[in-house]
């Protein structure tokens, strides 16, 4: 068994869509960043590399790649479950925290799951997602931002 951590933040700005999950949310501010900027499924793929001992997200997928411009992390995310699977690894279960004062996540919460689920190829009920506010006390409260944590566990399935 192999456990992995993820974190990611990206900054909310005007002007750019809200993907979480990859789930268009329908919301003001969308978050800023070199890629669709889904912070969600960083924060799983970082996990994911974690618990593999494969290094980060930014190794694999530099910020300096034009390639990754605007480019959707659930995509990114098949090259991770490609690279697991290469590797002969199994995943257990994900649990994740999405940390946003706004917009209401919950309603959305169930078609980031089916997402995650149809990419990674395993069952919605090994994949948890959870929203929580800052109740307003910094950066994330004050709606500068939203941030995700990500914690998966891995079995190795080929030695
Ligand atoms: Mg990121």
């Amino acid at each position: 068994m192999r456990v992995g951590i993820g974190y990611d933040v990206h900054r909310l700005v005007e002007g750019r869509p809200l993907v979480l999950g990859g789930v268009r949310v329908p919301f003001r501010f969308g978050l800023e960043g070199h890629s669709d900027a889904d912070v969600l499924v960083h924060a799983i793929m970082d996990a994911l590399l974690g618990a593999m001992g494969e290094k980060d997200i930014g190794y694999h997928f530099p910020d300096s790649d034009e390639r990754f411009r605007n480019f959707p992390s659930l995509s990114l995310l098949t090259e991770i479950k490609k690279l697991m699977e290469k590797k002969g690894y199994r995943l257990v279960n994900i649990d994740s925290i999405i940390i946003a004062e706004q917009p209401k996540l919950s309603p959305y919460i169930p078609a980031m799951i089916e997402n995650l689920a149809r990419v990674l190829n395993i069952a919605g009920e090994l994949i948890n997602v959870k929203a929580t506010t800052t109740e307003k006390l910094d950066s994330f409260g004050r709606g500068e931002g939203m941030a995700a944590e990500a914690v998966v566990l891995l079995r190795k399935i080929n030695s």
